[in-house]
């Protein structure tokens, strides 16, 4: 039998100071959430990973249905002819598309393009499915996945392959239109603040960071724990571009042919992305409890003498947890306690319950946090208890402290050059005016290496722009950004 040493465990993952990237990557293999695959710019996501995504999904799906909204499967593969409809759209999109040419062994006549999202071929459906405003609202989300040939790629935060969930809906009315994509907004913000515990900023993009296509987006920002900002999901109101192109028409109650109002709407893995940078410490990954595949650990301590009698009880304890949380028991013998305990803190297990023989003669466990390391001997009777306390209170911590250092790290500059001193510094999130001209928002681009991430709906008074000095149109948020 192999002892796994008490070894420096958290040797293994680099400091958050020393170099975010390298903490980043080194959480996301050594507690084996995803590999790197055989094509480059892919990702295996393993299950622990994939646990995530699977808590994301379910809390999603959930809240996506209760606002009306059914599933459908639309196809991989978009004909090229569907994609060259909307001009905007394909200009956005053709850098990042991959193509099938072949099939069965020989040239096809029309290439493919594995979609990059799913506007065209979707639009291209409702024009059939659409004829009356009886058939309106038509609310529909798709689960699936998007391939988008990116030149630089980082594990859930740009990857060639990703998967994701796109909501496509149309409407008799702009109006209608414009409140859905305020709503799905509004279903990302609860989900992504409420079980995530990463505070955001919502707001619209700036017409140069809009979808391609869209008449508006609107964007949720989140702030990293190295300074800089990532889109955690977007909701974009399209106008009639789509409609007018693909020809989704309607005959209103009023017997006129109308064009349909649209919106589109997602979140991917890049969720997971900002929920390790958001949380995550130099010890590795901590996860909110809501979102978390395992919420407690059970690490039963197994002398010889004892060890019947502690795994016995560790497995009645283990039974009844497993009610009420997703609960793990780990009683594998060959590793020492203390190295469970530094590896479930590193896969970020947001409660450990620990039993040894002592405590089982007193009727009690040692509760620790993984956001505090607080350590607290509660009686075995009102175990499932204060594990339900622990975990509302380990998930209101990492809320706040997420919030405190969103405002520690919210800065304002008056101008470009305040901007980029930030920039050069603890970055964050940077509040200025804005003018509104895309060659404002260029030149700051260019010299600070921020971009506008969006105008939030809360605006705040604001007077000149940082870059040109004449009056500010808006109040933005500038970061560097994922
Ligand atoms: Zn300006």
């Amino acid at each position: 039998m192999v002892k796994a040493a008490d070894k420096e465990f958290v040797k293994e993952i680099t400091p958050q100071g020393t170099d975010f990237s390298q903490w980043y990557v080194d959480c996301i293999t050594k507690a084996d959430l995803a590999d790197y695959a055989p094509v480059k710019g892919c990702m295996v996501l393993k299950p622990y990973g994939y646990g995530l995504w699977e808590r994301i999904q379910a809390g999603l799906d959930r809240r996506f249905k209760d606002t009306g909204h059914q599933n459908a499967y639309f196809p991989l593969f978009i004909p090229e002819s569907y994609l060259q409809k909307e001009t905007e759209h394909v200009e956005g999109f053709s850098p990042e598309v991959a193509w099938v040419t072949h099939g069965g062994g020989e040239l096809l006549a029309e290439r493919l393009a594995v979609r990059p999202t799913s506007e065209t071929i979707i639009c291209a459906m409702y024009a059939r499915w659409i004829h009356s405003y009886r058939d309106l609202p038509l609310l529909l989300n798709q689960w699936g996945n998007v391939v988008r040939w990116e030149k630089t790629t980082r594990p859930f935060l740009r990857t060639t392959e990703f998967l994701w969930q796109e909501g496509h809906t149309a409407h008799a009315t702009e109006e209608e239109a414009e409140a859905e994509a305020r709503r799905m907004l509004e279903v990302y913000r609860d989900f992504i603040e409420n079980e995530m515990a990463i505070p955001v900023v919502a707001g619209e993009k700036s017409p140069r960071e809009k979808f391609a296509g869209a008449a508006r987006t609107y964007s949720l920002e989140a702030l990293m724990r190295d300074g800089r900002a990532l889109q955690a999901g977007t909701s974009h109101n399209l106008g009639q571009h789509f409609a007018k192109v693909f020809g989704i028409n309607f005959l209103d109650q009023e017997g006129q042919l109308q064009h349909v109002w649209q919106t589109s709407w997602g979140v991917s893995t890049r969720l997971i992305g900002a929920l390790i940078m958001v949380h995550g410490d130099d010890r590795g990954l901590v996860f909110p409890p809501r979102i978390a595949p395992t919420q407690v650990v059970l690490v039963p301590i197994l002398p010889p003498r004892d060890r019947s009698a502690v795994l016995t009880r560790a497995r009645q304890l283990e039974g009844s947890l497993k009610e009420l949380y997703r609960t793990t028991l780990d009683a594998r013998e060959e590793y020492t306690p203390g190295w469970k305990f530094n590896d479930w803190e590193m896969r970020g297990v947001p409660l450990r319950v620990e039993l040894g023989p002592r405590d089982l003669a007193k009727g009690e466990v040692v509760l620790v946090r993984r956001d505090t390391g607080e350590k607290a001997t509660v009686s075995q009777e009102r175990l499932a208890e204060a594990v339900g306390e622990a975990l509302g209170s380990i998930q209101d911590g990492l809320w706040q402290r997420a919030l405190a250092f969103r405002e520690e790290n919210t800065g304002v500059a008056a101008t470009r050059e305040e901007l980029a001193v930030i920039m050069e510094g603890r970055r964050g999130l940077v509040a200025a005016g804005w003018c509104g001209r895309d060659e404002c928002e260029e030149e700051v681009k260019e010299k600070t290496g921020a971009t506008i991430r969006n105008l939030p709906f809360q605006q705040r008074a604001v007077t000149g722009c940082l870059n040109c000095g004449r009056p500010a149109a808006h109040f933005v948020y500038f970061a560097r950004a994922y």
